[in-house]
């Protein structure tokens, strides 16, 4: 398969690890949005969150507490971000499960977020039944 990410695990390329263990690799972000920009992603791939099997999924969580730990003690920082882009729409451009852990200071200029959409009147509610009905 031809995924940049299984070529890191698989050593084929190379990468800045800074934590590895047999379910997960993290390694800095080859482009990032802050110095300190780390990866976590599962050994065995998968493309999305949908695909990603509870044991591996609980991993990949205890080792972002770890890293990021590691990493606000290593920099310096005040915080971080911690997200993971689902499909093209929301930004996903390797097809390899990951998240990022996004080194935050204060004053850094990053704005992430844009909350300019207000609710009508009424429509919340109906959002949030929408989406209670479909979670099983
Ligand atoms: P996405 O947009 O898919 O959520 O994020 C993919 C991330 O992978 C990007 O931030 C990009 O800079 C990073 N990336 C892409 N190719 C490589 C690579 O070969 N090595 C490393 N270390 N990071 C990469
Ligand atoms: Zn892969």
């Amino acid at each position: 398969m031809d995924c940049i990410f299984c070529k890191i695990i698989n050593e084929e390329i190379p990468a800045d690890k800074v934590f590895e263990n047999d379910k997960v690799v993290a390694f800095l972000d080859i482009r990032p949005i802050n110095p300190g920009h780390t990866l976590i992603i599962p050994k065995k791939h998968v493309e999305s969150l949908f695909e990603v099997d509870e044991e591996t999924l609980k991993e990949i969580m205890l080792t972002a507490q770890k890293v990021a730990k590691g990493i606000i003690i290593a920099l310096g920082l005040q915080g971080f971000n911690f997200t993971q882009n689902h499909g093209a729409v929301a930004g996903q451009i390797v097809p390899h499960l990951h998240w990022h852990i996004i080194p935050r200071k204060e004053n850094d200029g990053l704005q992430p977020w844009d909350r300019k959409v207000e609710y009508k009147e009424g429509e919340k509610e109906k959002v949030a039944e929408k989406i209670k009905r479909e979670i099983i």
